[in-house]
């Protein structure tokens, strides 16, 4: 059986309001008394670690980078020996905390952005610089938080005409570039119809600057990735993370943890099993309930998706 991975939501807080990701308005964030302490996330972690295996977590938000002093988390869960730590991230304060979570014991990052025009980046995020978040890509790859892989939401009439553009972005600065199926979750359901752009019309569009050629599949990868060889020689990886058209739940092993302890088996599904009552207060929690829970998570996957996810993303995580 292939190891689990787990997404740790770190904050509920975002800094931008990416137009399928969080409500334009009326969203809540949870109280901060509710968010798992960096003791509790790394006890849950430990028992992950010791009991299945785990040896990759990323960290997700909202925006991760605004947990305060977030290289403590990264320097605890390092300590119990995960050994693939990453980031999801928009990037609009990496530029500052690069140095300190490589330090600190992070091993690479994703930056999630939607436009290369400045003006079209702040529409779709609603709020945020453009170049703050190429600030920080070109930062972390100075200092080697790498492979550094670029998450593109694809939105019809929206930018969809850039994907060639975001392609070479990658191509010139060696970062593969991954092109997401929009996801009928939350604030996104009401308008999915409008904006959905299939991976395979994006491929598509691509295939007008790039050459593809099939990498091998990592059944735990929701990627599917392909050498992209542009007219002057040079290549890039491109991905399509395609939930919509090409649903990959047979092989999913993730788990997810939200910023309150929520313990998810299946993002298109609301059901959750809450860790916080065996993680809050002194010492080290009995394993046996977290077990219990972890198990429970598993049983909820599907082998194929059906979205009936009423949550906003930016609560969840990604
Ligand atoms: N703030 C961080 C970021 O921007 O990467 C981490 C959290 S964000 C929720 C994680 C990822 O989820 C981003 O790449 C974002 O584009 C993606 N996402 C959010 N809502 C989505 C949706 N409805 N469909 C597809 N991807 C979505």
């Amino acid at each position: 059986m292939r190891p689990f991975s787990l997404r740790i939501s770190v904050t509920d807080r975002c800094s931008l309001r990416c137009v399928y990701c969080r409500p334009a308005n009326g969203f809540a964030f949870v109280p901060s008394q509710e968010i798992l302490s960096f003791a509790e996330i790394t006890s849950f972690v430990r028992v992950l670690k010791t009991h299945f295996g785990l040896a990759k977590v990323r960290l997700t938000g909202g925006e991760p980078l605004l947990r305060p002093r977030l290289e403590e988390l990264v320097r605890r869960l390092a300590d119990v020996g995960i050994e693939d730590l990453a980031l999801t991230t928009n990037g609009q304060l990496l530029a500052e905390q690069a140095v300190t979570l490589k330090q600190a014991g992070l091993k690479r990052v994703n930056v999630s952005f939607d436009s290369l025009d400045p003006e079209n980046f702040r529409a779709l995020a609603r709020g945020g610089e453009l170049r703050r978040t190429l600030a920080g890509i070109e930062e972390a790859l100075r200092i080697g938080l790498t492979p550094l892989k670029i998450n593109t939401v694809v939105l019809r009439g929206k930018n969809d005409h850039e994907v060639l553009d975001l392609a070479r972005f990658g191509l010139e600065r060696g970062c593969p570039v991954r092109f997401l199926e929009l996801m009928p979750i939350g604030v996104a359901a009401a308008e999915f119809d409008q904006y959905y752009v299939s991976s395979a019309e994006v491929r598509d569009r691509l295939s007008a600057g790039f050459a593809f050629t099939p990498l091998p599949q990592d059944p735990g990868e929701p990627s599917r990735d392909f050498v992209a060889e542009h007219r002057t020689g040079r290549t890039v990886t491109l991905g399509f993370i395609s939930p919509y058209s090409q649903p990959f739940c047979s092989g999913c092993r993730r788990l997810r943890l939200s910023s309150t302890g929520g313990l998810m088996g299946c993002l298109l599904r609301p059901h959750g099993f809450p860790m916080a009552p065996y993680l809050r207060g002194r010492g080290e929690p009995d394993p046996e309930a977290i077990i219990a829970a972890i198990e429970g998570a598993v049983k909820l996957k599907r082998s194929n998706g059906e979205f009936i996810q009423p949550r906003a993303m930016v609560g969840i995580g990604g």
